[in-house]
């Protein structure tokens, strides 16, 4: 298969440019779920009753896709309970009553000392900066995202990864992609963070591309926007510097922004960049590498957009653990009640519980008003040929729509389910209203769960 041009895709509004985020207070309770990635869940650390302080380790596993949950107040455990995690699926949480003192736990300042400098890190050995990594627990921020320190290792198992994949060729990792462009621009963490551009950037760049042997370094900026800032600091230390577009959807999708920018394409189904030799991070991701490595200390807190019908549409500083409604409400709340959407609204997961806490997977949350939301049918499909001019990755949506539908899994797997991106193209231009990713979704899952079984 072959990815188009950039004729294909659909056209979004250009989102507004971003102020700075802001700090938002610590609430009086976090919700720190043992599993905020795709890996297995950590166990818990703490009990009940046990008064813990920022920084403490609450939840870890000895599993390598796994990541360190870290309690994001002082104060006391209350319960360990499943609660509903943005994506809806019930996870053990560990709740945690906050003091109000914000005091951190004594036994981070006996970690490694924190490093000063770009210069530094570059010189320091890519197996301790990953070790660094992998005790602060941090995840790359995407609905199941990966532990980073399992985003920049090489696969455990090359042998049985080849199998899996058919991928015949593995390459060492030559560029890495710093992304300040959003998957799914009205959540706009990214473009927040332009004027971020300082020492904790560079040295959590330096950082990234030491770990992963990169030489190559390019900065995907948002076209139109004031990127100066980064201009400057790419500048400055040899990085490519690319404008890219972010209203052409969906373009700024991993495995598109590839190619786009390295003539390189992912091999479809199961390929992911790096099987091209490429890493690519979100520019918060890299700012939160160097937040760990300037202050020693896990990163406690998610850069988190809100946007559409709010009152005040922000990007705030969240703790992690702090409910979603919460935050909805420091952004003057809801202007009209419609659909609640985690992640925006191409590719994100309806909110149903405004309790769902702030977990590292999470970018930012969508309010859609209530004309706009789209609600699906059971018409028939009557062939007009729009979702095929769309699909990014030259699929025919309406036949396998059809197929997923009527559950004739297998044979849509032959027309290559598994290289649907998800990208929900399809269902945005369908006359008929058809719920197209619904389909393609639950297709793919069966088809994978039986190959697993066989
Ligand atoms: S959701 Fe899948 S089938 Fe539909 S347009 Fe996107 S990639 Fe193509
Ligand atoms: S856009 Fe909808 S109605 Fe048109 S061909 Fe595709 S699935 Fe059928």
């Amino acid at each position: 298969m072959k990815f188009s041009s950039w004729f294909k895709g659909i056209r979004l509004p250009r989102p507004p440019m971003a102020a700075p985020p802001v700090e938002m207070p610590a609430p009086e309770k976090v919700f720190l779920p043992l599993r905020q990635h795709r890996g297995a869940v950590a166990e818990p650390r703490v009990e009940p009753g046990q008064a813990v302080k920022m920084g403490q380790v609450v939840g870890a596993s000895e599993e390598f896709e796994s990541a360190t949950v870290h309690a994001t107040v002082s104060g006391k455990v209350e319960a360990i309970k499943q609660v509903s995690d943005p994506a809806g699926q019930l996870v053990p949480t560990v709740v945690i009553a906050s003091d109000g003192a914000d005091a951190w736990a004594a036994e981070l300042a006996e970690l490694e000392a924190p490093f000063n400098s770009a210069a530094a890190v570059t010189q320091t050995r890519p197996s301790r900066l990953l070790k660094r990594l992998r005790e602060s627990g941090l995840v790359r921020a995407a609905v199941q995202g990966r532990p980073l320190h399992v985003e920049l290792s090489p696969p455990m198992a090359p042998q049985s990864y080849l199998y899996m994949t058919g991928i015949p060729v593995m390459r060492p990792l030559d560029t890495l992609i710093i992304k300040a462009v959003d998957n799914d621009p009205p959540v706009s963490p990214n473009l927040a963070c332009l004027s971020l551009a300082g020492m904790q950037l560079e040295m959590g760049v330096a950082a990234l591309a030491r770990i992963s042997g990169a030489r190559r370094v390019i900065l995907a900026l948002p076209a139109g926007a004031d990127s100066s800032g980064l201009l400057a600091l790419a500048r400055a230390n040899q990085w490519e510097a690319v404008a890219v577009s972010q209203t052409h959807y969906p373009y700024t999708l991993d495995n598109l922004l590839v190619l786009r920018l390295t003539g390189r394409e992912v091999p479809s189904p199961y390929g992911e960049p790096r099987d091209v030799g490429v890493v690519v991070e979100p520019l918060i991701t890299a700012l939160d590498v160097g937040q760990v490595l300037a202050s020693g200390r896990p990163v406690l807190e998610r850069l988190f957009s809100v946007s559409g019908q709010v009152n005040k549409p922000q990007t705030f500083r969240v703790r992690l653990g702090t409910p979603i409604g919460q935050v909805l409400q420091a952004a003057g709340g809801p202007s009209k009640a419609g659909k609640i959407i985690v992640g925006g609204p191409m590719m994100g997961l309806a909110q149903y519980d405004p309790h769902a806490p702030v977990t590292r997977e999470t970018e930012g949350v969508f309010v859609q008003a209530p004309a706009s939301v789209q609600h699906f049918t059971d018409q028939p499909c009557i062939h007009c040929g729009r979702c095929v001019s769309v699909c990014p990755v030259n699929l025919v949506p309406s036949d396998l729509g059809k197929l997923c539908e009527f559950q004739h899994f297998e044979a849509a797997a032959e027309k290559d389910l598994l290289s649907c991106i998800e990208c929900g193209c399809c269902a945005y231009v369908c006359p008929s209203r058809r719920p197209m990713v619904h389909y393609l979704r639950h297709g793919k899952s069966e088809v994978l769960a039986r190959r697993m079984e066989s």
